[in-house]
């Protein structure tokens, strides 16, 4: 397929939306982020009124305090449990701090990487790691300024601009905003950016898959997101022959996929597998956004899951899986669901540092309920999305649902101990979730 190139016309349309979309025209804070050497940044925080302190949620691994540096002198970086505090060190008040921030050596695990390096002399933000929230766990009303380095530009949603100043995401939650000299690719579909060392097949599969699989989603969920999705492809592949690494994040309306290891270089039916399957899981969160997890932190094995579970509806409605290959995913799921369980539950999982169980049990989780009630998981997803609205979902409102599309209240409050408690025979816990599923399903005469 071919590639237009529009940026231009749809840069200045989206920026006049961007002006002042939430209508607070004075915020608490600027923030200024200067690109200064790949992916090493400088970051500028200008505080409207004189504060104590800037409160970030914690990153993974102590990155701040690892690769941050605060270059106004006097003040410190203060790792707390589950937040980090910049202070100064004589407790007085202050409007002004500037820091560098610097890319982490290795990927933070199942987590968005603050700042990395992006193709050749670029970098990709993610906003929610310099974006400090207030003592309430919302974020401080803030603008962004970001300034890439020389002959570099900056792209975001829509725009692709020389610079951005008093910038807010037009989804009002954090995002990714790439600094560099790529220019960006738009198709009816999506604004994209591909690394130039990305391997030429890839490109080809891409360009290929996201029209076919954004055009199944639209059909299985019922609907098009409203903005048009960002989703930027990076691929240091660096030298390793044996490895083929994966990694993809997503967040509304955007994700981005990072490909490592030269087993990517040539095209084989593994890494082709690979790829097609983890970006159509990607895609799914892409229409999933229309639900947001609500104040109540639900677990991620609901979302994880299920994108692994509607990724394998679609890799059918493709033809790119047969009914062979469809239970083997499925067979692969209660494998490796029962193995990560071994430890405790899954609920627990993520304290654990087993993050493969939020996809694997989540997505035998979605398979059971799916063969309970007959219908697909993208239906489900459907429901969900409908339930949820604007406050946003609960695990307690999936058990809900569970029950009322199954009819049945035993099988939710089965697949509620499933997630909740730690299991003494894993694969036997997973085969009678099946067992209740089809009853279920016979009952109904399916
Ligand atoms: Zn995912």
């Amino acid at each position: 397929m071919r590639w237009s190139l529009l940026i231009a016309l749809l840069a200045a349309l989206s920026l006049a939306a961007f002006a002042a979309p939430f209508g607070k025209a004075e915020p608490d804070l600027r923030i200024s982020v200067r690109q200064e050497n790949e992916a090493d940044l400088l970051v500028v925080y200008e505080w409207r009124k004189p504060r104590g302190e800037m409160i970030f949620e914690s990153v993974a691994g102590g990155y701040r305090e690892r690769r941050w540096e605060i270059a106004t002198p006097g003040f410190e970086l203060k790792r707390l449990e589950d937040e980090d505090r910049i202070v100064r060190a004589d407790g007085k008040k202050f409007t002004h701090v500037e820091l560098t921030a610097k890319p982490d050596l290795l990927r933070i695990e199942k987590e968005y990487q603050p700042t990395a390096r992006y193709g050749a002399g670029g970098a990709l933000i993610y906003t929610g790691h310099f974006w400090p929230v207030t003592g309430k766990g919302g974020r401080v009303n803030a603008t962004f300024d970001f300034t890439p380095a020389a002959g570099g530009h900056v792209v975001a949603f829509g725009a692709n601009e020389p610079e951005l100043t008093a910038w807010r995401s037009p989804m009002a939650h954090p995002a990714f905003v790439y600094l560099g000299a790529l220019d960006p690719v738009e198709t009816d579909h999506v604004m994209a950016l591909i690394d130039p060392d990305a391997p030429r097949w890839i490109v080809d599969e891409f360009n290929a898959l996201v029209p076919a699989s954004f055009e199944k989603l639209a059909a299985l969920f019922g609907f098009t997101p409203e903005t048009k999705p960002n989703l930027f492809l990076s691929a240091p592949l660096g030298s390793d022959e044996s490895r083929l690494s994966y990694a993809g994040d997503a967040l509304p309306a955007q994700f981005q996929i990072t490909l490592e290891g030269a087993a990517w270089k040539e095209k084989s039916d593994k890494a082709r597998g690979i790829f097609v399957n983890a970006t159509i899981h990607e895609a799914v969160h892409l229409w999933q956004a229309a639900a947001r997890p609500g104040a109540d932190d639900a677990p991620e094995w609901i979302h994880e899951g299920a994108a692994d579970a509607i990724a394998a509806e679609v890799m059918v409605a493709l033809g790119e899986w047969d009914s062979e290959a469809y239970a083997a995913s499925e067979r692969a799921a209660r494998t490796e669901c029962a193995a990560e369980l071994n430890a405790g539950s899954l609920n627990g999982a993520k304290a654990r540092g087993d993050f493969r169980a939020l996809y694997a049990c989540g997505h035998v989780i979605a398979l059971a309920v799916a063969r309970a009630d007959g219908e697909t998981t993208a239906d489900f997803w459907r429901d969900f999305i409908e339930r949820a609205g604007d406050d946003g979902y609960s695990e307690d409102m999936f058990y809900d649902l569970v029950a009322e599309r199954t009819g049945d209240r035993d099988f939710a409050d089965a697949v509620e101990d499933f997630a909740r408690t730690p299991l003494a025979e894993p694969s036997r816990a997973i085969d009678g979730l099946f067992a209740s599923a089809g009853s279920l399903a016979r009952g109904r005469g399916r």
